[in-house]
């Protein structure tokens, strides 16, 4: 089975993928921040094939207060990589299943509604399964740090029940540096406490004020009360918001024509890790 893992992340790599690593599948059951069971998919799912796509490290050079500039460059960087790495998972799992295995891709994106607890950023179950496949280690931002690229990746997965070979978390302490704190110190909407560790370090309400765009389109760093204390989340305010900041209307337009994006990726762009 060494054989075939390996001849898997190879075909991995040639579709576009940076790095792939393999995890146990029964370590997905639940996992701490997202409704999540494996056996609902596959009945005997035994591991999943995890993989990311670098995003060019162009796209975080921008001008991040410039909704064309943001929407243009690292807009469109998101949503386009999105798609060709769910096309590599998908690519991935017709091979699988040609060699008799059953195989179900598992999407890169998730509802920021329904992602409970932890970053936002990069979907929880993605970021979770990448580190059970050793591709990382969490950083203090709430963000997957990898070796090679930092957190400016796309994660993508594969489920099945073929028994590949498990890599296992690789990185214990390693990435991140407990002195570091520069992304909490970029975040303008401090939803990071530099003090503390993922996930308790966060406060999602806060990102959102980056992620949605209020904070381009309201030019304001941090968010009002209504917002910060807005349950379940501050999604519940963001209409109200729209209404009184009409710029919203661009960003909406920049969406509806490529789709969505984070419009605020400050902790990925400063994090030194993976930086030449
Ligand atoms: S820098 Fe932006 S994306 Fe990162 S935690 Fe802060 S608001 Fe969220
Ligand atoms: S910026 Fe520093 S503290 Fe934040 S995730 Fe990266 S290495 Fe860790």
């Amino acid at each position: 089975m060494e054989e075939f893992t390996e001849k898997i992340k190879e075909y991995c790599i040639e579709l576009g993928a940076g790095k792939a690593g393999v995890a146990n599948a029964e370590l997905l059951k639940n996992p701490p921040h997202q409704e999540f069971d494996p056996y609902e998919l596959i009945e005997d799912a035994k591991t999943v094939l995890s993989f990311y796509v670098p995003i060019p490290e162009g796209v975080f050079d921008i001008d991040p207060d410039s909704i064309n500039d943001v929407s243009i460059s690292r807009g469109f960087a998101y949503v386009s990589l999105e798609r060709e790495t769910d096309m590599i998972s998908n690519k991935i799992a017709r091979m699988l299943e040609k060699e008799g295995y059953r195989a179900v891709p598992l999407s890169t994106k998730i509802p920021m509604e329904l992602s409970l607890r932890g970053g936002i950023l990069q979907p929880y179950l993605q970021r979770y399964i990448a580190q059970l496949a050793g591709l990382g280690e969490e950083g203090k931002g709430n963000i997957l740090l990898t070796e090679e690229h930092g957190p400016r990746v796309i994660f993508g997965s594969v489920l099945t029940n073929a028994p590949l070979k498990v890599d296992g978390p690789k990185y214990v302490g390693k990435l991140c540096p407990e002195e570091c704190k520069i992304c909490a110190e970029e975040c303008r909407p401090r939803a990071i406490d530099p003090d503390e560790r993922p996930p308790y370090n966060f406060d999602r309400n806060r990102c959102l004020w980056g992620i949605t765009g209020a904070l381009i389109v309201s030019g304001l760093d941090e968010p009002p009360m209504d917002w910060i204390e807005a349950k379940p989340s501050a999604l519940k305010v963001l209409p109200a918001y729209k209404k009184k900041y009409p710029k919203f209307e661009r960003l909406d337009l920049w969406m509806s024509e490529i789709g969505k994006f984070p419009c605020c990726t400050t902790c990925i762009a400063v994090c030194p890790v993976g930086q030449e």
